[in-house]
């Protein structure tokens, strides 16, 4: 796959943050990050996509309907993208989901009831949508088309699951101008936030915490480099938990308070948890607060108070399980943490103030990074990426930081005696292009089979396996007389091909990772997708058509009623005509509460009824 250039014309680049849970997007303007407010004036948006009777959700909308449509409101696709239904971590996480998950082939399609019909979407096309909102976000603020874009992924993303990221990028009709480490973001956006020094040549510890996620990375910046020295973590630690440890205690409290159990009402438990996760976030920047919802559970009204020491204490255990992952991350990168120049937060999360005071005491009161929003470090770091790729921007103290990157795995290819060859050592800046010779170890063999790992174990099966090829018509012979090369070839996203060619006979052959390869959407699947996406999107378009006529038929209609019984000068015959026909399109309306019907129902009603007002009008006057 070549790399993708930012084209001139195209307007700006923007950089985007694709999480778990959450999502943000900025903009380089007027010589600094502007970090993008969505249409409901949050910085960071859901990644959540919901199917309704009436239409697709995406951000806000679709999360904050998700108890009354369980089945068919998606997140955590970023849990899928990239990975096989036969990965036991895409097992595990299926016993979360309130959605379905069905393996076609060994590819994972999230199964969806729209408008009841059956569909069933890859990981990537939710993504896609979730880049989408995102996108539609900086087009608003930026007032044009925007199309180039750099996203980010986790560390220990693999070559699968980076493609993966990229071609939701490109089904979203984006054209992905780099795929960068979120800990090298979040580095970018401190090196450039310290005003006056260099960050070249130092340690950086990166402390995510996020939604469901909990990353720690140890970087080393060397001229040009950002080389990932250790990643720990855990994949299913973060903000959720933290809410569901307050809802409990709610659950608890509602129980003592009014003895009645609301833990098996999803609907009541769902309000309670927005209404958590909105207490836990005002909890770090106050010590107490309040929540209020009003008819929880069979007509009671639930007010409660909770401080923030309440929640730290109910929480401890978890924090305190944070600080793990750091210490591992140090042991193995074998560095002492007093030679660690900077601590950077990273990650919603990382805004509980007693997280950080367990952090700071871990580096002995070292004063932590955190003068970046930590929801936004990282986007941040990769606005500035994308104005650079874009070339519109000299920022002169990053400028030279940011045009390289490193494979964050060993790549290469099994020996015929198991171990694993590296051709691409872990850590080699990219782009490259890496050779090694290889021969056969049979005699008479006519066809070498090449098996493509990634990973750091001697033993090729104990890595990750990418893909397999082979190379026919090699000309017969004793052993170890073939002579061929074979050649990995990485792109400045991380994106590969592998190539192995006979030199006598000058046969080559390739693994297109990005066709032929299982797990893998093919180029003919990416076209339909992308034909699918804008269908959805002017579906969108149609359904908010739709969605305006009605309202303003049912506007209309309760205005004619209004009007009609304040009236004095109109005979009851006549009222009577209108209060029916008001009555029979209300009915309609009602009938159909649940689905759209096309405009021209909505605006025939409207004229017809506006037809016999009119009529009436030299009447009532
Ligand atoms: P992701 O894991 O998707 O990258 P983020 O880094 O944006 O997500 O983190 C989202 C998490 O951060 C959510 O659980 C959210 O409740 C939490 N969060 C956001 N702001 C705060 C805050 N002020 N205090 C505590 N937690 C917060
Ligand atoms: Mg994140």
């Amino acid at each position: 796959m070549s790399m993708a250039v930012a084209a001139k014309g195209e307007g700006p680049a923007i950089g985007i943050d694709l999480g778990t849970t959450y999502s943000c997007v900025g903009v380089w303007q007027h010589g600094r990050v502007e970090i993008i407010t969505n249409d409901q004036g949050n910085r960071i948006t859901p990644s959540y996509v919901a199917f309704t009777n009436t239409g697709r959700l995406i951000g806000d909308a679709a999360k904050n309907q998700v108890s009354t449509n369980p089945f068919n409101t998606v997140f955590d696709a970023k849990r899928l993208i990239g990975r096989r239904f036969s990965d036991v971590n895409v097992k595990n996480d299926m016993k979360l989901w309130p959605f379905e998950v069905r393996g076609v082939g060994d590819k994972p399609m999230i199964m969806i009831n729209y408008k009841n019909e059956k569909k069933q979407f890859a990981a990537e096309e939710i993504s896609a949508m979730v880049l989408n909102k995102m996108r539609e976000i900086a087009e608003a603020y930026i007032g044009s088309t925007v199309k180039n874009v750099v996203i980010t992924v986790p560390a220990y993303f693999n070559d699968l699951q980076r493609q993966a990221t990229k071609d939701a990028g490109v089904i979203a009709g984006m054209n992905v101008i780099r795929i960068i480490n979120e800990p090298t973001a979040a580095a970018i956006a401190y090196g450039l936030d310290r005003e006056g020094t260099n960050i070249a040549g130092k340690n950086v510890l990166i402390f995510d915490l996020g939604g469901g996620t909990f990353d720690v990375s140890l970087l080393k910046i060397e001229e040009g480099i950002f080389e990932v020295k250790a990643i720990a973590g855990d994949t299913h630690l973060g903000g959720e938990d933290f809410d569901n440890r307050m809802v409990n205690y709610f659950v608890q409290e509602f129980r003592k308070k009014h003895e009645k159990d609301i833990s098996n009402n999803p609907t009541a438990l769902r309000r309670l948890r927005t209404s958590c996760e909105r207490a836990k976030r005002t909890l770090s920047s106050t010590t107490q607060t309040t929540i209020e919802i009003d008819s929880l559970f069979e007509g009671i009204d639930f007010h409660s108070t909770i401080t923030r020491a309440k929640f730290e204490e109910i929480n401890l255990d978890l924090f305190s399980k944070c600080m793990e992952p750091v210490k591992q991350c140090l042991r193995d990168a074998k560095m002492d943490k007093s030679i660690v120049d900077d601590v950077v937060l990273v990650g919603g999360s990382t805004r509980i103030p007693k997280v950080q005071q367990l952090l700071q005491d871990l580096f002995d009161g070292k004063e932590l990074c955190k003068s970046i929003n930590p929801d936004e470090a990282v986007a941040y770091g990769a606005s500035i990426q994308a104005v650079i790729l874009n070339g519109e921007e000299n920022i002169e103290k990053v400028q030279d930081l940011l045009l390289l990157d490193v494979t964050p795995f060993s790549l290469g290819a099994e020996r015929f005696d198991g171990e694993m060859k590296v051709v691409v050592p872990r850590n080699t800046t990219i782009p490259t292009k890496k050779e090694k010779d290889v021969t056969n170890v049979e005699a008479g063999q006519v066809c070498m089979e090449f098996k493509v790992y990634e990973g750091e174990s001697r033993v090729a099966k104990d890595n990750r396996f990418l893909g397999i090829f082979e190379l026919k018509g090699i000309r017969p012979g004793q052993r170890e007389t073939a002579q061929v090369t074979l050649c990995f070839e990485i792109d400045a996203n991380g994106i590969m091909v592998v190539s192995a060619k006979d030199k006598s006979t000058r046969k080559r052959s390739q693994i297109t990772l990005t066709n032929n390869h299982k797990g893998r959407l093919s180029q003919e699947e990416i076209e339909k997708m992308i034909k699918k996406a804008e269908r959805y999107k002017l579906e969108d378009r149609e359904n908010k058509k739709k969605m305006e006529a009605k309202l303003a038929l049912k506007h209309y209609a309760s205005n004619t009623m209004d009007t009609v019984s304040n009236i004095s000068n109109l005979n009851e015959v006549d009222k009577t005509k209108i209060v029916d026909a008001v009555e029979t399109v209300m009915r309609w309306l009602d009938k159909n509460e649940n689905k759209l019907a096309e405009c021209e129902n909505y605006e025939n009603e409207m004229r017809k009824l506006e037809n016999l007002c009119n009529s009436m009008w030299p009447k009532m006057n």
